[in-house]
This record gives structure tokens, sequence and C-alpha cells, in this order.
């Protein structure tokens, strides 16, 4: 039967319908491509509505500049656009949209109506058109800018218009892709109408917090901090989630490459790696980050719905996000708006003398009149909200603090260990609970990281060399890592087969065991490798490891040991997780208690 057929050229409207539909497959990549234009045509105000998830109306209007009668025609055309001239101008591209393929693929495949008007024109121009038909052309009266109505997408096109999903899926698509444009033109106003509701209006003129508010809702704005950082011609902005508001997934990533929505392996990988130790696996930050690079560094053209983007010097665009993200996590300065106000409250003690009840809920160890002491601020995070507020990092040592009375959290006041784990601690502003374990591998990891990084690890001599033999996979990593270990404070050497001789360890880890550290190192050490990790994701991944070990043996700690621990927390740089992610301390404050008595 093929043999039969002769070659022909299909004519425009098969071609142009064919090619549509890969521009154009749901409602959703229709509102893209219309706000893109929008935004490209300079608009403050973008309108879109959505009527049945999109399937009966879609439409964009804005206050851009607007098309003549010439114009207008020729936007409908394949392959027309304002906005390259050559193919040079493909390497450095300032716009959302340069295909010329939106307006003739969506009027292809719909009933479309375009009507325009320019600032210096009389009268603006409607265009008609119904599946790739021209209807209609006249002049008429309308405001400044561009409206386009798109009705019955894929009518004329049933094989594809069959896969569109409920409306409540397609709308959810609309939704997302307005989202995205609404945060990546904070500047310009935006109104979702659906079903003749407003859903959304965001007003112009905003900043990126006042736009994430309105979008998300203060609690999501408390839990970010801010990004502002620039080093190779690379500059980032924008706001990354702290640790305690991670996510299953990455759906509250949005990253936006010169304004454009862009995702890459390689930006994946870099967010990745600033919130390693940070955040265990599995679990992803929140974060809305603006990077801003010469467009010629940057090619938007690899994929054709545009959004993948391949970098000229991936190095350094990923070194800074990595870069970026971290010193915002460190940064010490307390946002302002974050650090609460709570009034100081007398918290009455938990009874000094142990409850006469048969299984008593907190048992209070060896106590006397519980101790109070001061040390550095450590901000606390509201357990109703994911927030932590304001920044910790401190000068360390326990003098008394010189903001006493501001800050949040100036004393504090051992109430004992319950469970015979978690430690109670009283602050002038609430409940703190304290996992010791947690607490003392985030301490531990820093002060070990930062030897490291100095290149001045001590390593404590063993008195007897020990003799460690490991599983054959086990050792295959160790063997290939001796250096970095050595330099990492382990008295290492090969012993044949799959035995090493460890005659000395990172003082830091106190009395653990050789072959329990190497084992734990080597199963982070594959992880590590298994995500293609630098040296330095290596490093973190053994003292990971290392202190992760070091710290399981100790269970019961004396007043002085929890004393310590606090004040070692408070001057951390990260206090609120361990490195792999659990939380350190969980902190209810006294307006929380409150309001779960009643008393309000
Ligand atoms: P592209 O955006 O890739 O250039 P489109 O098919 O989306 O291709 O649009 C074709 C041309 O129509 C644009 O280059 C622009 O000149 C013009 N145009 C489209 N939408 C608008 C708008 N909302 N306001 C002003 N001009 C527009
Ligand atoms: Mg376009």
């Amino acid at each position: 039967m093929s043999s039969e057929r002769h070659i022909q050229l299909l004519p425009d409207h098969v071609a142009n319908k064919i090619a549509a539909g890969e521009v154009v497959d749901r409602p959703a990549s229709v509102v893209k491509e219309l706000v893109e234009n929008a935004l490209d045509a300079g608009a403050t105000q973008v309108d879109v509505q959505i009527v049945a998830g999109g399937r009966k109306l879609i439409s964009v209007s804005d206050n851009g500049s607007g098309m003549n009668r010439d114009d207008a025609l020729l936007s409908v055309e394949r392959h027309a656009t304002s906005k390259i001239r050559d193919v040079d101008d493909i390497e450095r591209i300032g716009t959302l949209g340069f295909r010329g393929e939106a307006l003739a693929a969506i009027s292809a495949v719909a009933q479309f109506t375009l009507t325009t008007r320019r600032r210096d024109a009389e009268s603006g121009t409607e265009v008609v058109i119904h599946g790739g038909k021209m209807q209609a052309v006249r002049d008429v009266g309308c405001p400044v800018g561009t409206t386009i109505h798109v009705r019955h997408l894929l009518f004329n096109v049933p094989a594809r218009r069959k896969f569109l999903r409920s409306e409540q899926t397609e709308l959810s698509h609309v939704r997302q892709a307005f989202l995205v444009y609404a945060l990546s033109h904070p500047s310009v106003g935006f109104r979702l109408t659906v079903d003749e509701r407003e859903v959304y209006r965001l007003a112009a003129g905003a900043s990126v917090e006042d736009r994430l508010r309105d979008l998300f809702g203060p609690d999501l704005v408390k839990a970010l901090r801010p990004v502002d950082y620039h080093a190779h011609d690379v500059t980032l902005r924008g706001y990354a989630g702290l640790p305690a508001a991670s996510r299953a997934d990455r759906a509250e990533q949005y990253i936006f490459i010169n304004t454009r929505p862009a995702s890459a392996p390689l930006l994946n990988y870099a967010v990745g790696e600033a919130y390693h130790t940070l955040l265990p696996h599995g679990r992803h930050p929140v974060l809305f980050l603006y990077v801003e690079l010469d467009p010629s560094l940057v090619d938007v053209n690899v994929h054709p719905a545009k959004k993948e983007v391949r970098f000229r010097s991936p190095g350094d665009v990923r070194d800074a996000v990595i870069a970026g993200i971290r010193e915002s996590l460190e940064r010490a300065s307390p946002n302002p708006e974050l650090s609460s106000t709570a009034s100081r409250t007398s918290g009455a003690a938990i009874g000094a003398e142990p409850p006469p009840a048969r299984k008593p809920l907190i048992t209070i160890e060896n106590l006397p009149p519980a101790r109070t002491f001061s040390y550095p601020r450590m901000p606390m995070i509201p357990s109703e909200s994911p927030a932590t507020s304001a920044g910790s990092r401190s000068d360390g040592g326990r003098a008394v603090d010189k903001d006493r009375g501001q800050s949040p959290w100036a004393w504090c006041r051992i109430l004992g260990q319950v469970g015979g784990l978690y430690v109670v601690l009283e602050t002038d502003e609430g409940l703190v609970l304290m996992d010791p374990h947690a607490a003392h591998e985030r301490i531990l990891f820093e002060k070990y990281m930062s030897e490291v990084l100095a290149n001045k690890v001590t390593s404590q001599g063993l008195l007897t060399p020990e003799t460690v033999d490991l599983a054959p996979r086990d050792a295959l990593r160790v063997r290939e890592n001796v250096s970095l270990l050595r330099k990492m404070g382990f008295g290492i050497s090969e012993f044949g087969g799959d035995s090493f001789i460890v005659d000395a360890l990172p003082a830091c880890l106190g009395q653990s065991s050789a072959a329990a550290l190497l084992t734990a190192v080597s199963a982070s050490l594959e992880e590590a490798g298994a995500r293609g990790g630098t040296e330095r994701w290596s490093e973190e991944s053994i003292a990971q490891a290392a202190c992760k070990t070091a710290v399981k043996a100790r269970d019961r700690l004396n007043l002085d040991e929890i004393e310590r621990l606090v004040v070692d927390l408070a001057g951390a740089e990260m206090p609120y997780t361990c490195p792999h992610g659990r939380p350190t301390i969980i902190f209810m404050s006294f307006n929380e208690l409150h309001k779960k008595f009643g008393r309000t």
C-alpha cells in the first residue's frame, strides 16, 4: 500500500496544525505563550481569564505596546517575530519569546480573536481566525495594548483535544503557569479570573517579598532568608527556604535566569549541594532564585519549550548558586521582620519537686534549683510555623549577652531530661526540647568541617594502632579516598587485602572506634560518589558519618554537659538541624501555650 504513495508537500494548513500541536498542547501552554508575549510587549498589567479549565475560553489582556494593523496581521504568520532578526541574535536573547510560532500555532487550532492598539493609533485592529482560516480583519475601538481570546482550543484537532484532562487538572496547570510568571515579574500587576471568579489580584510595583506574601502567605515568607550574591558576572537574588521548611518534592523551587523560568540539571545539583548536610535525603528546600547574567552566557535555545537552559561557564553558575544560598542561610544579620517580640512571661518553673503521679510525665533528674545561665542569643523556631526566626551566628563563649532583654532567648534554664534522652529547657520565651544527639552532631560536624576547610585537623595518635578489616566494597571506597582521609585527620595506611592500619583519628571524634568510623565513612562515600559530588561534598559526607558515629556512644548528660551543648549550639552556624537534617530543637512559645490553654 505504501508503495502506491507519492511524496507530497503538505498543504500549509495541515503542516501548521501538526506544528501547532507541539507548541500548544493544553490550555496552560496557551497561557504561557500569551503571558510571555504580554511581558515582552512591556505590559505593566496582565489579566488572564479562564472558562471551563480553558476548554471554552482562555483570554489574556495586556497594556503593553500593542500592534499596528500590519504587525497584527503578520504576528499570526509562522516564523513571524519582532524579537530577533538574524541567527546571531539567538546568542543574546533578552525576550521570553523569539521563535515566532505561538500566535500562528494557537490561531491554527482554536477560534482566535486578536484585538490590539498602539498608543499612538486612533483606532485598533481586530483579527479573527478560526482554525487557521482568516475570518475578518477590521478597525475597532479598544484600549491601548493587546487582548487575545482563544475559544474552543483544539476544536479542529479532535485527536489532540481528546487528550485534555479534566477541567480541574487543566486549571491547576494554568494556575501553575500563571504563578511562574507572577513570580518572574513581581513588578507587573496580574489578575487571574476563573469562571468569572477572581482568583488572584496581584498589585503592580511589588517587590519579590510582597509577591511571595500575596501568593503563598506570610508563614512561608517567615521561613525564607534573602539571597543576595554576586560573583563572576553572575548575580543572585531571591529567597532561600530554611531547612525546617523543606518539602518532599521540588514543587516549590522556582529558578529564573534573566527573568526566564528555567531548569537545568546543573541548577538542581547546585541547590542540592548548597543544602547538603542541612536536609535529609529526599527533602527539598523551598527556593525562589533570580539569577542574572549576560544573555550571551546562556543558551536558551536548547529546549523547544524554552525551559531548559545551558550555560557558557557552568562552573561559575554552579559555584555562585552554592555560595549564594549558603551565604544566605548562614548570614548572621537577623531579618527584623522575623524576630519575635513576644512579651516576657513569668514562666513558672515546672515544679522543683517531682510530681507525685505514679508515672511522672517528666522526670527531673538530680535537679537542684533549676540552673539559669546566659548565653549568646539563639532565636527560636515557633513550632506552629516552619519558620525559624532570625540569624544565629555568635562569637561563642558564654559571656552575658549585651543584647540581653531584647534578644529572643537571652537566658535559659535546664529542667531536665525526659525519655532518658530529650533535654527540657525553659527560656524567657517558652519551652524548648532539645535532642542532645542531634545537637551534638551538629556542633561536632561544624567544628570538624571548619578544621578540615582550614586544613588544620588535629589528629590524636592511638595508643595501640587498630587493624581494621573491611568488606570488599567498603575497602575499595576507603582505598580510593586514603589521601582525603589523611587530610581529614585519619592516620591510615593499607595493610594488604581489605585491611587497613589506623594509628590516629581526628581528635574531635574522641574515643570512637576506628572500625566503626571507617565503615560508616565508606557507606557515606558511596552516596557522595553516586551523586557525583565534588571533593567538598566528599569531605562533608565523611564528616557527617564520622560525627554521627562519634556521638552515638553518649546518653546521659550532666548539667555541665547540657549547658555546654546549649552554648555551643547557639554558636553554630546552622543550629536547627543535625547534619542529616533532623531537628536539634523544638520550641513552643508561651504564646502558643496560652493559645492552647485557651488563655488569650
Ligand atoms: P514570538 O513571541 O516568539 O516572537 P509569537 O507568535 O508569540 O512569537 O508572536 C509574534 C509577534 O507578535 C511577536 O514577535 C510580537 O511582535 C507580536 N506580539 C505577540 N503578542 C503581542 C502582544 N501581546 N503585544 C504586542 N505584540 C505582540
Ligand atoms: Mg511569543
